[in-house]
């Protein structure tokens, strides 16, 4: 790899989505910012062109065997790139549903601990909880000889048990025996020569130990020979007789006590996704089945064999440690280590190693509060992501480069200085690292900036900074700029209004959170603040949302959950959830068709002089039944193209060329544009188009308000952003009539959002709250929660040590208040 400090990524002519042509240049080996409003192609140009031609490439130059798995894509609008190096795109969509994947599976911990459980793991019955040793021959020899030193006795008698407990006559066994050289068995208990006739019941279970030999302890040689003979013999267990009692001795691990045996000790007995180790009534899921989500009565949610959880370390098995949080398995492990023995601490230095040292990345991108077994499909975008950024620091890969979406998300300004190093790091290892983000911390430490404007969708599209960040910050163009040096700002309300109606939380019980009271003042703006993992999520959907859904089906009497009581629903008419999951999985779904825009439009096509001609209504203008749509795609405008053991692969319907409608439906048009160009319209476009329409520009003034005008009316719900997804749920909402004593539930609306795209969000948010509505929002972005009317603070800190009210009140209370970590940066913005 070249470390050459003045290597260049040279872009020319980028064309994907609205970039207009641009060129530029940008560092390597550097922190590199892309910046700007929402909509104006930050996306486009670091993900869509820079990292797509990366991967690309990095493709084409692998063998075309290796190729032919990995599918191919399409080469984005560009002209050229140069210097480009292998890429990787860590960005926030969530980890598939597979209910077996964990936090501890997807960083690789779980392989290592398995390992470590295997080789160093202290054995217990898991019938009679005794320590299980294993013995080598040769220690079962010396043990035989102290034992017998100490009796003072004459001989040892040693037997060999070659049956325990089993049914069977056992003729052939005896006599192979007896041919063997061997005279005695010991047959249930009871002694026997080998030369008379032995019956045993068939049906009856029986114990057979052949006597090896009785031999003078001392005579070492000997008495090794017989050990080994009887070992042998019994695959691993061994009975020696002395003078006042009979011990049993084994080479394998099975229990001395009640004979329980267990199965190799290997990495894969610890794994709940291998038959091996998982547990048989759940198959290692945890769960009686996945719908109710009650827990497994066998394992109780342990997934594993009673034999995996028998094993541990420190007193604690696999199950104990991934049941701990990132930053108490790391002391954990960190304690461990000093305990072991100078033979333990050899075979276990490399899983070791390799466990502490993946906590302690997981560490550093602030995820101390997150439990090792927690489920994959219930991490947020950002906590993904920023475990997915973990892994990268830990694979120590160089000469890459590495694209992020908005890596902040979802952290408190608290934890963003140590992402922060985190990505300085990744650079210095010898990385390009480029990072679309708006937080203000983030930008001032990186190295370089680009801002893409100036405004969104079509008014965007351009580079309107590319420089270093010191020089970037005496910019006179840009918008962002003008907003980091203070020269604009968000301003805050004149004045904190008061307080009347609230509801009471009493007793809220849920994760984190332990027998709290939290009283949320209605008609407000509110903002829920505290670290990842304080209980802020829990708090609004566990105790909040899940007992306030029954609001809106009147249903009081089903009680109450996770908390012992709600007062003031009375005050209350609806509870309004707008979160970040998509608005729909198919690509049929789209802003149009969610927000209900397509149906007015529709109609308006159906309503033109030519459609009633011919007789064509509203139906023929839908992509999503037969009439008016291309029949060769169905109205998707491509088809699947499934491919043998491949992923299947879409490509432009053929027919419509991606129109989705068929000739004679196009052929409608007003003011020159048909129902196709209308779908491939951005909002903006439209409105401008539908202006005198109001059934239809109402509609899309509301998506414009809320940030969205750059967005394409068709665009696939499959392509949009949690941020964007929430937005158009919210405009969905807003273009209902007005509602009173509603509560508007929101996580992170500031996701995805520039200055002048969040002076918009608060617009809409208070407008929201003028009408006599409460919204409660999840939020990290100081601007936000400065022009708040009300706090809630959780924490204090993360996991276990988090679920409390730190501080609560306006944001110049909860400002002066010492405790909270809110508070100390909230300082600064008021
Ligand atoms: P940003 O990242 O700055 O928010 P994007 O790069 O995502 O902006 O979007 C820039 C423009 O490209 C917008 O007008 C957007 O609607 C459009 N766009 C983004 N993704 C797609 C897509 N998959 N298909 C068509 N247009 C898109
Ligand atoms: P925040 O929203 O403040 O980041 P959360 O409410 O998501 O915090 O989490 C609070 C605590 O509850 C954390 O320790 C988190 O790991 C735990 N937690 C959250 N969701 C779940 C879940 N589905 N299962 C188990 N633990 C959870
Ligand atoms: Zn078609």
């Amino acid at each position: 790899m070249s470390t050459d400090k003045n290597q260049k990524i040279k872009i020319r002519g980028a064309r994907v989505h609205n970039l207009k042509n641009v060129s530029l240049e940008i560092p390597k080996n550097k922190l590199v910012i892309f910046t700007g409003v929402s909509g104006s192609g930050k996306s486009s140009l670091a993900f869509d062109t820079i990292f797509v031609e990366g991967q690309r490439r990095y493709i084409e130059s692998l063998s075309p065997y290796v190729r032919q798995f990995l599918g191919q894509s399409d080469r984005p609008d560009v002209d050229d790139i140069e210097g480009l190096s292998p890429a990787i795109a860590i960005n926030q969509k969530a980890h598939g549903r597979n209910p077996r994947s964990i936090v501890a599976t997807l960083t690789e911990v779980y392989d290592y601990l398995r390992v470590l459980y295997a080789r160093i793991g202290k054995v217990y019955c898991p019938k009679c909880g005794g320590e299980i040793k294993k013995l080598s021959a040769q220690e079962i020899v010396d043990s035989i000889t102290n034992k017998a030193n100490k009796e003072k006795a004459g001989f040892v008698s040693i037997f060999s048990p070659v049956v325990r407990g089993r049914k069977g006559e056992y003729y052939q066994l005896l006599y192979d025996f007896l041919e063997k050289g061997y005279e005695k068995a010991k047959v249930d208990g009871k002694m026997h020569s080998l030369h008379n006739q032995i019956n045993l019941a068939k049906t009856k279970k029986h114990d057979i130990e052949i006597l090896i030999d009785k031999v003078d302890p001392k005579d070492i040689s000997r008495l090794t020979e017989a050990v080994e003979d009887a070992l042998n013999y019994s695959k691993g267990l061994l009975v020696a007789k002395f003078l006042t009692e009979e011990k049993l001795y084994s080479s394998k691990w099975s229990c001395p006590k009640d004979e329980f045996a267990f199965p190799e000790i290997e990495p894969r007995l610890f794994s709940f996704n291998s038959p091996h180790g998982a547990c048989e009534a759940c198959s290692g899921l945890g769960k009686k089945d996945i719908f109710t989500g009650k827990k497994c009565p066998e394992c109780k949610g342990k997934r594993l064999k009673d034999e995996a959880l028998a094993i541990k370390l420190s007193n604690k098995n696999i199950h104990d440690v991934i049941s701990l949080n990132i930053n108490d398995a790391y002391e954990f492990f960190v304690n461990l280590e000093d305990k072991l023995s100078k033979k333990e601490r050899e075979v276990a230095k490399e899983p070791l190693r390799e466990v502490i040292s993946r906590l302690s990345f997981l560490l550093e991108v602030g995820l101390n509060y997150m439990t090792l077994n927690r489920e994959a499909s219930t991490l947020s975008g950002g906590e993904a992501q920023r475990i997915r950024l973990a892994s990268q620091i830990g694979s120590k890969l160089a000469g890459t480069l590495y694209v992020l979406d908005e890596p902040t998300i979802g952290l408190h300004e608290r934890d963003n200085e140590r992402l922060i190093n985190t990505l300085k790091e990744l650079k210095k290892a010898g990385n390009t690292v480029l990072v679309v983000e708006h937080d203000e911390r983030t930008i001032m430490e990186s190295d370089h900036l680009v801002e893409l404007g100036p405004g969104p969708g079509r008014h965007g599209g351009e580079v309107v900074v590319n420089d270093e960040i010191k020089k970037a910050l005496k910019s006179k163009n840009s918008s962002t700029v003008d907003y980091l040096t203070g020269k604009k700002q968000i301003e805050l309300p004149e004045r904190r209004s008061k307080i009347h109606e609230q509801i009471k939380i009493i007793g809220a019980k849920t994760n984190n959170i332990k027998n709290i009271n939290v009283n949320i003042p209605l008609k407000k703006l509110v903002c829920l603040t505290g670290v990842s993992g304080s209980g802020k999520s829990s708090l609004l959907y566990n105790v909040l949302h899940q007992n306030l859904a029954n609001v809106n089906y009147k249903r009081r009497e089903h009680g109450f959950q996770n908390v012992n009581k709600i007062l003031g629903l009375e005050y209350l008419s609806r509870v309004i959830e707008i979160n970040q999951s998509p608005i729909g999985r198919s690509p049929r779904s789209n802003p149009a068709t969610y927000t209900g825009i397509w149906t007015p439009i529709r109609d308006f096509f159906a309503e033109l002089e030519g459609a009633k001609e011919r007789g064509y209504r509203a139906g023929r203008f839908s992509f999503n039944k037969p009439g008016g749509r291309c029949e060769a795609c169905d109205g998707v405008g491509f088809n699947l193209v499934e491919m043998h053991f491949l992923p299947a692969v879409s490509v432009r319907c053929d027919v419509c060329h991606g129109k989705r409608f068929n000739r004679e439906t196009m052929e409608i048009k007003h003011r020159g544009k048909n129902i196709s160009d209308v779908l491939d319209m951005n909002v903006e476009e439209a409105y401008e188009f539908f202006k005198d329409i109001y059934t239809i520009s109402d509609k899309l003034k509301v998506l414009k308000d809320v940030g969205l005008g750059y967005i394409k009316l068709g665009q696939p719900a499959t392509t949009l952003s949690g941020g964007e997804a929430q937005r158009i749920k919210l405009a969905k909402e807003l273009s209902k009539p007005f509602m009173k004593n509603a509560i508007y539930l929101l996580d992170e609306p500031s996701t995805g959002l520039h200055y002048k795209d969040i002076k918009m969000l608060l617009a809409v948010l208070q407008k929201i709250v003028e009408k006599g509505n409460t919204v409660i929002v999840i939020e990290h972005n100081m601007h936000i929660i400065k022009t708040a009317d009300y706090v809630v603070d959780m924490g204090p800190d993360g996991g276990d040590k988090g679920g409390q009210v730190v501080a609560k009140g306006t944001p110049e209370e909860v400002a002066k208040n010492k405790k909270s970590y809110t508070g100390k940066y909230l300082r600064a913005y008021l």
